[in-house]
Order: structure tokens, then C-alpha cells, then sequence
């Protein structure tokens, strides 16, 4: 079977309450064929709630960009998979680079997330990625199997619902400069081969998106490399025409 696409936009620290749901009203209203691909949009704590309410009844999904480990406690401005859970929230985003290199989150940290966001039944979006001296010292893939082995130690199995892996060279995270073809099936390629040599077959569906720079004008390119079953998208996911196009260019390539 082939694996539904996805395209998820992650907003980041972007769009107030009132711009976040005019734009998930509009995009839904411009997907005409809404079940060929999943979109989902990750957008910041304030507007989770309104848009899973906007998005009521479609087949578009939402998802968090972090969660804490811990259900409940002193956790001064974290929130838990059950709060967003109870929000009608399905996927939460975990390890991304912002949050790797910024805040400071190790693999096991990651480790703990991924654990609270399975055992809480939403799936999350696990983002792993080389950083440019990383891959300059021709290290990628020995650290994509360690944020993989660390990021994913104990848990027993995954598939199709219970997992989605984003590849995210850190190094194409918003600078404009995307991987090239042959950089995004080598790590995808890679990817899918610890993720069977850890979990065998039932990974074989996990989908594994590419994210770094996606726009417009390269989206139809990278679709079509082989290992893509996606994208995860910063900037252009901000732009309704820039994200509507990547939303029909993978639609078209997976009909066609
Ligand atoms: C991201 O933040 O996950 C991302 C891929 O950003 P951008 O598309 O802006 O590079």
C-alpha cells in the first residue's frame, strides 16, 4: 500500500489567534481534493484549541509543537499530552531542531516526550536532523542513527499510526538552502533502514518527511525523490498560496 502523503506546516512562534483561524478557514475551503493528502498544522499553543474547533468534521488534522513528559505538576509554562489531547489535538511535534538547539533538549529528554505522547495515543512528528559540520565531517548518518536509537529507546514497536519521522538537516531550517535530491534520498534511504533494523516490518509504513526549506518551487522535485512520503514546512506553511500550491503538487504526483 502506498502511503497517504503528508504535509504538515509548522508555524512556529507565528499568528495570533484571529490570523491563525481566517487562514486554516481558507486554506480548508481551497483543498479541493482533501483525501489524497493529509495536511496538518502545528501552530502555536494560543489558536490550538479555536482551529481544532475550525477543522471540526474535516479530514484536516492539528497538531502541538511540544508537549512535557509529565502529565501534571509544577512545570512553569510546559503543557502535557493530555491537555492537548483533551483540546482535540492528534500529533505533537518532538525533537525539533529549534527546540534541540535553542532550548536545549537532549535525546533523552526526546526520549521521555516520545514515550508521553505515545502512551497518551497521539502521534508524534519525531524531527532528527545533521547540523552543517555534521554532515561537512561526513558524520549524517551516524547521527541519525543515534537521535533514532536514543530518541526511540524502549519503544517496542511503530507503524503507520503511531509514528511519523521529519528529516530536518538543520543546516537547511530556514536559510533558503534545501537538501538536494540525492542528500534527501541517501537520509531518507538510511533512515528507513534503522528504523527496520530496530523494528522490522511494522516500520515499513512509518512515513519519513523531508523538511528544510520546502517552498513552491522545489516541492515538486522533492515529492517525487525517492523516500519522500511528505513534507514538514516552516516559512512557506505561514503563506496560504505558497502552501496551497505545495498542497496540490503533492496531490497531483501521488494521483498521477
Ligand atoms: C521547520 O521549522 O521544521 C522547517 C522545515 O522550516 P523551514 O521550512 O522554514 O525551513
Amino acid at each position: 500500500m502506498k502511503i497517504k502523503p503528508i504535509v504538515a506546516g509548522n508555524w512556529k512562534m507565528h499568528k495570533s489567534l484571529s490570523e491563525g483561524v481566517s487562514f486554516v478557514d481558507k486554506i480548508q475551503n481551497r483543498i479541493l481534493d482533501k483525501e489524497k493528502v493529509k495536511v496538518i498544522f502545528c501552530p502555536p499553543f494560543n489558536s490550538l484549541f479555536s482551529i481544532v474547533d475550525v477543522l471540526d468534521g474535516t479530514s484536516l488534522s492539528v497538531g502541538a509543537q511540544n508537549a512535557h513528559h509529565e502529565s501534571q505538576g509544577a512545570f512553569t509554562g510546559e503543557i502535557s499530552v493530555e491537555m492537548l489531547k483533551s483540546m482535540g489535538v492528534q500529533y505533537v511535534i518532538i525533537g525539533h531542531s529549534e527546540r534541540r538547539h535553542i532550548f536545549g533538549e537532549t535525546d533523552g529528554w526526546i526520549n521521555q516526550k516520545i514515550h508521553a505522547v505515545l502512551n497518551g495515543e497521539l502521534t508524534p512528528i519525531f524531527c532528527i536532523g545533521e547540523t552543517l559540520v555534521d554532515r561537512q565531517m561526513s558524520q549524517t548518518n551516524e547521527i541519525l542513527y543515534h537521535q533514532i536509537k536514543l530518541g526511540l529507546e524502549g519503544v517496542e514497536s511503530i507503524d503507520a499510526e503511531r509514528l511519523i519521522v521529519a528529516y530536518e538537516p538543520v543546516w537547511a531550517i530556514g536559510t533558503g538552502e534545501t537538501a538536494s535530491k540525492d542528500q534527501v534520498e541517501e537520509a531518507h534511504g538510511y533512515v528507513k533502514l534503522i528504523l527496520d533494523a530496530e523494528f522490522g516490518h511494522s516500520s515499513s509504513e512509518v512515513p519519513i518527511l523531508y523538511g528544510g526549506s520546502v517552498n513552491e518551487n522545489n516541492a515538486s522535485e522533492l515529492i517525487q525523490t525517492a523516500g519522500v512520503d511528505g513534507f514538514l514546512i516552516g516559512g512557506a506553511s505561514l503563506k496560504e498560496d505558497s502552501f496551497c500550491s505545495i498542497i496540490d503538487q503533492v496531490t497531483n504526483y501521488y494521483k498521477g
